[in-house]
């Protein structure tokens, strides 16, 4: 939908009203076979874990809103990157940054173990060891929140033919299109802002590179991992108000970050200047950390991020456990906010109760 801005197209990219009924919101199909007029003639589905009209429409959008020419919808942000890494040989070799979320990791040492998993820092990636395949960058990374210069790593890993993938979970579309910045890959967890509503599990890729489009399309039929349509249905209507949430997330996680900033008890606030996520350590390390992490009641104490309700949590014995005594272990002093779309006078007063 090129001539139309990104807010319009979060509302129409990919669906037109259903041309059988003129439905405005795409119908949630269930079935899993369809009919078809001769052996081998069909509407464009056979078998719905190959394909099904609900993804169908989940994954234009996806593909419409970040700039790519395919998507391809899973069944979690962690299946949408398994796919992806099977894109690799069994021993290629990848580069992630230190900072990066934990499940990443894990999936790259510990499922996939034939791989080379370089963990660098982030202030070195322009210079890749020469074997490598692929360079797997968060930005914002999680949970330091640093910014990659996503240009300047994808110049780097082309001039040795390196892919360079994306996880665009904490920026969204809305923020950031690593696709125009010459990334090859974006992948989401829509687990998160997509789906914004904390109800939905599901991880979607995106590329503008056929060679690795037709690789995704096969490995998404022959493993399997598919959301259900239903899960696609739910991604679909929270990418509507994606704009308008991730205005406010932005608007109240910049005022809690100057609040934080200020408070005596707080050693450092990290803060991307964009985005709903903030970070922040104590001067009196973990175990402030953990009385500030069971003392609110607004921000509840929980995994997960990007949705409208607020919440708090310590990585480094929670969502970056598994990180633990490698590279990518957090500080634990660190608290992660997901900051909603709450009033903003109540989510200032139950941080200040907290670290009281
Ligand atoms: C949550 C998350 C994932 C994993 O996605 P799931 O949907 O939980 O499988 C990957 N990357 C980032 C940055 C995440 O926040």
């Amino acid at each position: 939908m090129a001539p139309f801005e990104f807010e319009t197209r979060l509302i129409h990219a990919g669906q037109d009203p259903d041309p059988a009924t003129g439905a405005v919101v795409p119908p949630i199909h269930l079935a899993t076979t369809f009919a078809q007029d001769a052996v081998g003639q069909h509407k464009g589905f056979e078998y719905a874990r190959t394909g099904n009209p609900t993804r169908a429409v989940l994954e234009s959008t996806m593909a419409d809103l970040e700039g790519g020419t395919h998507a391809f919808a899973f069944a979690s942000g962690m299946a949408a990157e398994d796919a992806l890494i099977r894109t690799l040989p069994a021993n290629g070799h990848i580069v992630i940054p230190t900072d990066a979320y934990g499940g990443t990791y894990r999936l790259f040492t510990r499922v996939h173990t034939a791989l080379v998993v370089v963990a660098m820092d982030l202030s070195s990636l322009r210079q890749l060891p020469d074997e490598t395949d692929m360079v797997w960058i968060e930005s914002p990374t999680n949970p330091g929140l640093s910014v990659v210069d996503i240009a300047k790593v994808a110049e780097h890993a082309h001039a040795q033919d390196a892919l360079v993938v994306v996880d665009n979970t904490f920026a969204t579309p809305y923020l950031q299109r690593p696709l125009e910045l010459g990334a090859d890959v974006v992948v989401h967890s829509s687990t998160k802002y997509l789906g914004g509503h904390s109800d939905v599990v599901g991880g979607v890729v995106i590329t503008d590179n056929d060679a690795v489009a037709e690789q995704l399309a096969f490995l998404q039929n022959a493993t399997g991992a598919v959301p259900s349509p239903f899960d696609c249905y739910l991604v679909l209507r929270g990418l509507k108000t994606l704009a308008l949430r991730m205005d406010r997330h932005q608007e109240n996680a910049a005022a809690v970050a100057a609040f934080l900033a200020k408070h005596r008890d707080v050693e450092r606030v990290l803060y991307p200047g964009s985005g709903g996520m903030v970070s922040f350590t104590l001067k009196d390390g973990e175990a402030a950390a953990l009385r500030v992490a069971g003392r609110t009641t607004l921000f509840t104490l929980a995994e997960s991020l990007g949705a409208v309700e607020s919440l708090i949590e310590h990585p480094a014995r929670m969502t970056h456990a598994s990180a633990e005594g490698s590279s990518l272990a957090v500080d634990p002093a660190l608290l992660r906010l997901s900051v909603g779309v709450e009033h903003i006078d109540d989510l200032i007063a139950d941080l200040r109760q907290a670290l009281e």
